[in-house]
This record gives C-alpha cells, sequence and structure tokens, in this order.
C-alpha cells in the first residue's frame, strides 16, 4: 500500500478520502432510521436530546419540516450520495490496482530489456513469464484488497461510533465478543500464507511445464517424453487443485465459522438489550442494527487479510525479482562517446569468466580492420562465441580491453557501438512476422531493392519461390515454417542489411549445403571492403582465405596465420583440417 501510494499519491488520498466520505453518510443514513422510528411512536420529538436530538438541531437550523416524509427523503438522498460515492471509490481503486499492475510489469520487462542476459538464461524465460503476468496480476490484487480494507474498516469505525452514541456499555460487550470470536476463528485454521505459497509454486510449474511441451514440441515427441510430460502436467495440476481447493476452503470455513459467531453474539445482545437496559425500542433498533452491520465487517476484514495473506508470496516473488536484477550489473549500458563509423577493432590482452568462475578466455588478442576478414577456429567450447558476446557487450571483460578505433567499447553509447555490429548467429532468432520485416529489423528504413539485394546475396532469394506470399509471407513464431538453414539466411540477409562496419558470422552457415554456403560465402567476400569481418567457422573451407586464422583452444590463441602457414606449421588448425577434409 505505501508503494502503491507513492506510486500515484494523490489517487492514494482520493480514494481514502471518498471511502471516508461513503462511510460518513452511512452512519449518517443509520443514524437517520432512529427519528424515524422515533416520530411513528411519538408525536413530538423536538424535545429529545443525543443522537436524536442532533437531527432535530440540523433539520431546525436549515428549515426543512421534521416529519416521516422528509426524514424519508432524507434517507433516500444520502444512501444515493453514499453509494454513489461507493462506486466512485470503486472506480479509483481499479484504476490504482491496474495502474500499480501496469507499473510492476513496465518496471519488470524494463529491466529485463536492458538488464543482463546471463539472468534470462540463469532464471528461464518460463519462470520469468509467470512472474510477468500472473504474478504481478496477484500483487495489483493486493493493492486493491488493501484500499478495500480500509474503505471497510473506515466503515466499521463508523457503525462503532454509532452504536458508542447509542449504548457504551453494550458496545464494549459487542467488540470484546467479536474480537474474541474472529480471533478463535482464525487461529483454529492454518496460516493463509502457506497455501498462497504452494499456489504460486503450483503456477510456476504450470507455466514451466507448458511452455517447454510447446516450445520443445518436436524433441518432446522424437524423444519420447510426451508421457513425461503429461504425467508432469497431470501431477501438477493436481497439486493446482489441491492446494486451490485448501485456500479456498479455508476462506469459505473461516468466512461461515464467523458469521456463526457473529449471530450467537448478537443473539446474546438483543437478549442482553432487552433484559439488562432501559433503551427504548428505536434506540435499541438502530444500535442492533449498527452491530448487525458491524459483524460481517470484522467478517470482511478477516477475509480480505486471509487473501492478503496467499497473495503475498506473488508480491514478495515479483519484488524479489526486480531487486535481483537490480543487483545484478548490466555490462550494456555504461559509455557515451559517439562513433559513426568503424574502421578496426581490437582485443587486447582480453580475459573473461562467466558467473561460475572458471576462465573461459585467457589473454585473447586480434585485430581486424576493414576490408580483412579475421576466422577464429578451434574445437567446441574453447570460447569463440564468448568472444562475440563480448564484442557486442552482451558481457564485459574482466581483464585487457576490446577497443575500436582505439577507444575501449565499454566507453562507446552502447546503441551506437551496436549500430556499428552486425551479428549473424548460429541460431538466431526470427520474430513473429513476414519475411521482409525480419530482414529489415536492423534498418527499417531500408527500400524494397536493398531488402532484395542483401536477399540475393544471402541466397534466401534460392527459396523465395517456395513462400507463398514472396516477402509478405508470415515466418510464424521463431520462423517456424524454416529450415535451419533458411532461417541462417534470413539472419545473414539481416546483418548485411545493417548499414554496419564490423561482420561477425558466429558458424553463421553451419546448416546451409555446402553449395549454397560457397555461393553465400562468395556474395560475402564481394563486400569485403565494406567490413571488417570476424567469421568463426565451423567448415574450416570457408575461411581458408582469411586475412588472418586465430586458433582458439581452451580460451588461449594458440596460433595465428594464413592457412597455408598454419597447415604448414602442423598444429592445431592442421589437425582440425585433417579431420575435416
Ligand atoms: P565455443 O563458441 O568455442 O564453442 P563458447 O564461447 O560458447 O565456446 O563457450 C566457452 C565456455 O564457456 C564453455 O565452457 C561454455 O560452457 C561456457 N559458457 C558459455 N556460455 C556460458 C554462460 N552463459 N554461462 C556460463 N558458462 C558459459
Amino acid at each position: 500500500m505505501y508503494e502503491a501510494a507513492q506510486f500515484r499519491p494523490w489517487l492514494g488520498i482520493g480514494v481514502v478520502v471518498v471511502s471516508f466520505a461513503a462511510a460518513f453518510l452511512e452512519g449518517v443514513g443509520l443514524g437517520l432510521l432512529l427519528p424515524i422510528i422515533e416520530i411513528t411512536q411519538s408525536s413530538s420529538p423536538t424535545d429529545a436530546d443525543g443522537l436524536l436530538g442532533l437531527f432535530v438541531r440540523f433539520y431546525e437550523r436549515f428549515g426543512i419540516p421534521f416529519t416521516l416524509e422528509y426524514l424519508i427523503v432524507s434517507l433516500g438522498a444520502v444512501m444515493f450520495l453514499r453509494f454513489a460515492l461507493s462506486f466512485v471509490g470503486g472506480w479509483l481503486r481499479a484504476i490504482l490496482g491496474v495502474s500499480y499492475q501496469r507499473e510492476l510489469r513496465e518496471r519488470l520487462f524494463d529491466s529485463l530489456m536492458y538488464g543482463p542476459v546471463d539472468y534470462i538464461d540463469e532464471v528461464g524465460s518460463d519462470d520469468l513469464l509467470n512472474s510477468f503476468i500472473t504474478e504481478t496480476n496477484r500483487a495489483a490484487g493486493i493493492v486493491m484488497a488493501t484500499f478495500n480494507i480500509t474503505e471497510i474498516v473506515l466503515r466499521g469505525g463508523v457503525y462503532l461510533i454509532l452504536a458508542t452514541l447509542l449504548s457504551p456499555v453494550l458496545t464494549a460487550v459487542a467488540v470484546v465478543s467479536l474480537t474474541v470470536s474472529t480471533l478463535l476463528v482464525r487461529y483454529v485454521l492454518e496460516p493463509a500464507y502457506a497455501v498462497g505459497d504452494e499456489v504460486a509454486n503450483v503456477n510456476d510449474e504450470l507455466q514451466t511445464v507448458s511452455q517447454a511441451s510447446l516450445q520443445g514440441a518436436r524433441d518432446v515427441r522424437l524423444f519420447n517424453m510426451r508421457e513425461e510430460f503429461v504425467d508432469r502436467m497431470h501431477e501438477s495440476l493436481d497439486r493446482y487443485v489441491t492446494s486451490n481447493v485448501r485456500l479456498r476452503r479455508n476462506q469459505a470455513a473461516l468466512q461461515n465459522l464467523n458469521q456463526f459467531a457473529n449471530v450467537i453474539v448478537v443473539f446474546g445482545l438483543v437478549y442482553a438489550g432487552f433484559r439488562m437496559t432501559s433503551l427504548s425500542i428505536a434506540r435499541l433498533g438502530v444500535f442492533l442494527f449498527a452491530i448487525f452491520r458491524l459483524s460481517p465487517v470484522v467478517n470482511q476484514i478477516n477475509n480480505r487479510l486471509y487473501t492478503l495473506d496467499g497473495q503475498l508470496p506473488h508480491l514478495v516473488r515479483v519484488r524479489d525479482r526486480l531487486e535481483s536484477l537490480a543487483e545484478r550489473d548490466a555490462p550494456a549500458t555504461g559509455g557515451d562517446q559517439s562513433i559513426r563509423t568503424v574502421r578496426r577493432v581490437d582485443f587486447d590482452d582480453v580475459s573473461f569468466s562467466y558467473d561460475s568462475g572458471e576462465r573461459v578466455l585467457d589473454d585473447v588478442s586480434f585485430s581486424v580492420e576493414r576490408g580483412e576478414t579475421v576466422a577464429l577456429v578451434g574445437p567446441s567450447g574453447a570460447g569463440k562465441s564468448t568472444v562475440i558476446a563480448l564484442l557486442g557487450r552482451l558481457q564485459a571483460p574482466d581483464a585487457g580491453e576490446i577497443r575500436a578505433d582505439g577507444t575501449p567499447i565499454g566507453d562507446l553509447d552502447v546503441r551506437e557501438w551496436r549500430e556499428r555490429l552486425a551479428v549473424v548467429r548460429q541460431d538466431p532468432f526470427l520474430f513473429d512476422g513476414t519475411l521482409r520485416e525480419n530482414v529489415s529489423v536492423g534498418n527499417r528504413n531500408a527500400s524494397d531493392r536493398a531488402v532484395e539485394r542483401a536477399c540475393e546475396t544471402a541466397q534466401v532469394t534460392e527459396f523465395l519461390p517456395e513462400l507463398p506470399d514472396g516477402y509478405g509471407t508470415e515466418l510464424g513464431e521463431d520462423g517456424v515454417r524454416l529450415s535451419g538453414g533458411q532461417k541462417q539466411r534470413v539472419a545473414i540477409a539481416r546483418a548485411l542489411l545493417k548499414d554496419a562496419d564490423v561482420l561477425v558470422l558466429d558458424e553463421a552457415t553451419s546448416e546451409l549445403d555446402s553449395n549454397i554456403e560457397q555461393t553465400v560465402y562468395e556474395g560475402i567476400r564481394s563486400l569485403e571492403s565494406e567490413y571488417a569481418t570476424v567469421s568463426i567457422a565451423h567448415r574450416l573451407s570457408t575461411v581458408d582465405d582469411a586475412d588472418r586464422i586465430y586458433t582458439l583452444v581452451d580460451g588461449s590463441v594458440t596460433e595465428v596465420g594464413t592457412h597455408d602457414q598454419l597447415l604448414a606449421s602442423d598444429g592445431t588448425y592442421a589437425e582440425l583440417y585433417a579431420t575435416q577434409s
């Protein structure tokens, strides 16, 4: 509530003020019953004192006749205003709650977008999606429930004041009995928080299982994992049912036990009121009515608190995510130097390890200039893709420096630096959109002619006739309608269309047939003068004409040279080459 109050203070104050006004009018309406009953019993209530006297004086002051008809019209007007205000209160609460949900979602999404990529890998997209969709929703429910409780408390306060004005002693007895019965009932039931936590866990699990089974639909079938997933899903659904039923059962038990206890208390008060006090029928009637209205208030507060308790774990999780994201360094954000073109990139004794601690790159140095192609080769796990992650500032080096035209890339404006880079990853992600949209993600203003040219070079044109709507064909989520090799070609076209200076090919053609691969490389070579090219090669034949080849083994550069030089030196490169030819 404090957070929500900070986020829209005026709205929060508005909700409380409106709730207060509605509660006050409720009290006035209830109080009006007193003169209405009195007036039907005695003809001259004008000499009355106490609550009744208050009404009499109020009507006198404003010159309104103190008659049954006027009193009833007043009651109608007061009730209309009271419910109108309640409606406004509910509306404002909804605005506050939903805006708070939006705020949480926005903060979470922005932190994920601008935070480290590692975090997404570590936590898993399924859990993050669950946080984003479900947990933020429940968290916002908490805000609405809290303001709802405020309204109920204020209303309860008004009943209490009214009852006290009519009979302080009986009110004290009522409050003590209602409190004792409520507490008793609450302690009989298990704490809601534990059940709420279980519900949150099950939601996580449901998301994980369904997402994995949909995203990995093919592997799930090919590896005969269907039964496993079906079993897991059934088990999760069982847990979902059990935990939700437990939560709701507890809520229902709480509600009914409370109502039962309250009915007993009110019966007791009716007896005590008639036997032990000398209150008039009107006063006793209104008093009992106030207590009758008060008892569900205690109930409602209890229920809301119970629900709140159950929803709290969701808010706690969203906050934990936001906090752990805030604690993580985001290597990509620093730097503000502008960069328009890049002619040269240097890696200078760069060392790096992931959070797991093991050194992945050890004093790696290499350089590449515009018009040159350098290749990084080496066994799998040697650290080649990590070099690309560092180059793209998805990670920052622990030691050493990466420079663009002499300036450390960490000092550059990250957007401008990434504009200079065109990276083709081995397993590129295609967005849910048309071919044209996917090719032009890095250059939204590219002309149709430029898109076509990039697609020709990348050999997208080779399979274009197979696509039903040509460049306007929807590729589906992550390009499901394309083969691995076709996706790679779209990714290459996308990189070539970007007006970049450094072209990075990370096993970019690993899934292409060798004849198409050759054609793609020829096309790229014809553009060589425009780029400083860093190529990580799967098939060494595609980099044998590179200006320099760096062999990376266990994170260290062990050899540098041209293809012929490296073959002659009979080292790792020669070994790898021998195994491939
Ligand atoms: P290559 O591209 O040469 O196959 P990588 O750069 O992908 O090698 O990986 C180098 C090493 O870093 C491997 O041991 C790999 O397990 C580890 N590694 C890669 N990515 C991560 C990551 N996000 N977190 C932790 N370790 C990683």
